[in-house]
């Protein structure tokens, strides 16, 4: 029996938000829809911030409901705050993602409030799933920005992560999502804090949201599927990065991690030549942005086996 992993597309929102030309909207669900085809069953698709903040986002209606429309798709949208969380209900998405940061300084500078306030803001907004009818209510996923270290504060103590991942769990999320915002992790740091907060939730699935800021990205997935992580943020091409965290560089690579999951025997359903495929649409669409990626570059080793294949 192949234990399965999930990769979840996440270029389209912690990518793009860092891209300040608009990506065409067609353009976004030609990508969304090329990355389903080829297997993927979970893609953050826009963030619901207001649109003269970050004009990018200014087609999220539009992205959601094209990519509704895909069957199997399981569609997630960032949220801000609760007026975020009720566009995306309204939007009709699967998944709302809230993000707060362990680090104070950097939820400052990215949220303008403490991490207090944010609990309390995530409380918010369960407390309004809560009221929808339970067919209409989306699953609720916090990410926990900065969990490895911070590039205002350094380190970040892992007893604070594991603290407020306990208080995220009482808030009542569906998941956690551990994230190497700004690319201080390494595989060490991960076997333990994945241990710890695991440990703390009690039963809340815990994912895990890696940057390659400084190389380690892929080993620190390595790392996390031996702790027992079994679901990764990823984004195709290495888009990505953080407006309030100068220096970071993108998340690790979604055609590179699937390759690397199933590798080391770890079924994630999609095909990798068809991802490197899907490269076209972002070379075509974001003009003269760097697109990153080992496998797209070397292409797959000679006769490689998926996981499903070896184990059949
Ligand atoms: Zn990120």
């Amino acid at each position: 029996m192949v234990e399965h992993v999930d990769i979840r597309e996440v270029g389209l929102r912690d990518g793009l938000q860092n891209i300040a030309t608009p990506m065409a909207t067609g353009a976004k669900l030609d990508w969304i829809l090329a990355e389903a085809a080829a297997g993927v069953r979970e893609i953050e698709v826009c963030s619901f911030v207001p649109p003269k903040l970050l004009p990018q986002f200014a087609d999220a209606q539009q992205v959601v409901r094209g990519a509704l429309a895909i069957e199997n798709l399981r569609v997630s949208a960032l949220v801000p705050n609760l007026k975020g969380a009720e566009r995306g209900a309204e939007a009709g998405v699967h998944q709302l993602n809230c993000v707060l940061s362990v680090s104070e300084s950097h939820n400052q500078s990215n949220l303008r409030r403490s991490t207090a306030e944010s609990v309390t803001d995530l409380k918010r907004i369960a407390a309004f799933l809560e009221s929808l009818p339970a067919d209409r209510r989306p699953r609720l996923a916090c990410g926990l920005a900065t969990s490895f270290g911070c590039s205002i504060e350094g380190p970040v103590p892992q007893v604070r992560v594991v603290a407020l991942a306990g208080e995220v769990a009482a808030a009542g999320v569906d998941e956690i999502v551990l994230a190497d915002t700004v690319g201080y992790g390494d595989p060490r740091a991960v076997r333990s804090l994945f241990a710890l907060v695991t440990a703390e939730v009690g039963g809340v699935p815990v994912a895990a949201h890696f940057h390659d800021t400084r190389g380690l990205g892929v080993a620190n997935v390595a790392a996390a599927l031996d702790t027992g992580v079994r679901a990764f943020d990823a984004s195709l091409c290495g888009l990505g990065g953080c407006p309030y965290a100068p220096g970071a560089t993108g998340n690790v690579v979604t055609e590179d991690i699937v390759f690397l999951c199933e590798a080391m025997g770890f079924d994630t359903g999609i095909d990798i030549e068809a991802l490197i495929e899907t490269r076209k649409i972002l070379k075509a669409g974001l003009p003269g942005e760097a697109l990153l990626g080992q496998v797209a570059r070397a292409g797959l080793p000679k006769k490689f086996s998926y996981a499903a294949r070896q184990a059949a």
